[in-house]
């Protein structure tokens, strides 16, 4: 597994050094509450090594990859919104607007969900 990094917000928030609302944790995956929501359910997904982005993975991450989003289908069930539907994304680099450097997946339900695929 990635080490933590010191400097990294997420990293502190996987290990418990900063406060936040997690609503899952295991030895892979820690997932809480959104600062900002932008929807009902607003939930932050993230491997618990430091991981900068997609392109920062290797094909040797891929269990931990999809294992991510099998813990997103987890907590969507837990939340409630499994029959609802949800949308998982990652914004990766600049153009996507990627603001925290310590790779994440939002989880986003609760209410009906404009398309976003342009
Ligand atoms: P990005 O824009 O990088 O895809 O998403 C970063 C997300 O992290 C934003 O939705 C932002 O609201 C959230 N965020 C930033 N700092 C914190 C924090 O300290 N705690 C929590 N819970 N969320 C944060
Ligand atoms: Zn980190």
């Amino acid at each position: 597994m990635r080490n933590f990094d010191s400097d990294c917000i997420f990293c502190k928030i996987a290990k418990g050094e900063i406060s936040s609302e997690i609503v899952y944790q295991d030895e892979f995956v820690t997932a809480f509450k959104d600062l900002s929501p932008v929807a009902p359910v607003h939930i932050l997904m993230v491997p618990n090594g430091h991981y900068l982005d997609l392109n920062d993975c290797a094909e040797s991450d891929k269990e931990l990859l999809g294992y991510i989003l099998l813990v997103g289908a987890k907590i969507a069930k837990q939340l409630g919104i499994d029959q609802s539907g949800y949308r998982i994304i990652v914004n990766d680099g600049p153009d996507a607007g990627q603001t925290v450097f310590h790779l994440h997946f939002h989880l986003l339900g609760g209410r009906p969900l404009a398309f976003k695929n342009q």
